[in-house]
């Protein structure tokens, strides 16, 4: 998509601080972190939200939860728990329109979420 900004990270056109790479999905720190680790981890083909890419491609959803979890053990947040947070829909505080999981972990997370 040409005007969407996660779809111009991937193709490098805006730099971002990546963490993990697979065939199709990127993880990248979040510009503005909200815990010690705060990285987004999103397919490289674009879908608005997590319910369109549950609807378009199961195995590509799998494979951004899959990586969500490996970014999560590989910067040390998964033993103190951490948490996946797909924002869906401006409601629920979505505001850029290509999915992506937040992981967050390096601290103690307090529950229910604002
Ligand atoms: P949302 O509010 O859609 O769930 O999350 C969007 C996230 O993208 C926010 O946490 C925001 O800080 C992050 N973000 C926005 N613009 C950029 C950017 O240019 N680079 C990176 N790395 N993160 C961004």
């Amino acid at each position: 998509m040409t005007d969407c900004l996660f779809c111009k990270i991937v193709a490098k056109e805006i730099p971002a601080e990546v963490v993990l790479e697979t065939d199709r999905a990127l993880a990248f720190r979040d510009i503005n972190p909200q815990a010690p680790t705060h990285v987004l981890v999103i397919p490289k083909e674009h879908h608005a939200d997590a319910a369109a890419l549950a609807e378009a491609d199961r195995g590509l959803a799998d494979e951004v939860l899959k990586a969500a979890h490996a970014v999560a053990v590989q910067e040390g947040a998964a033993e103190g728990g951490y948490r996946i947070v797909f924002n869906t829909g401006a409601g629920a505080g979505q505001t850029v329109f290509h999915v992506h999981a937040h992981v967050l972990g390096g601290r103690d997370l307090t529950w229910p979420p604002g």
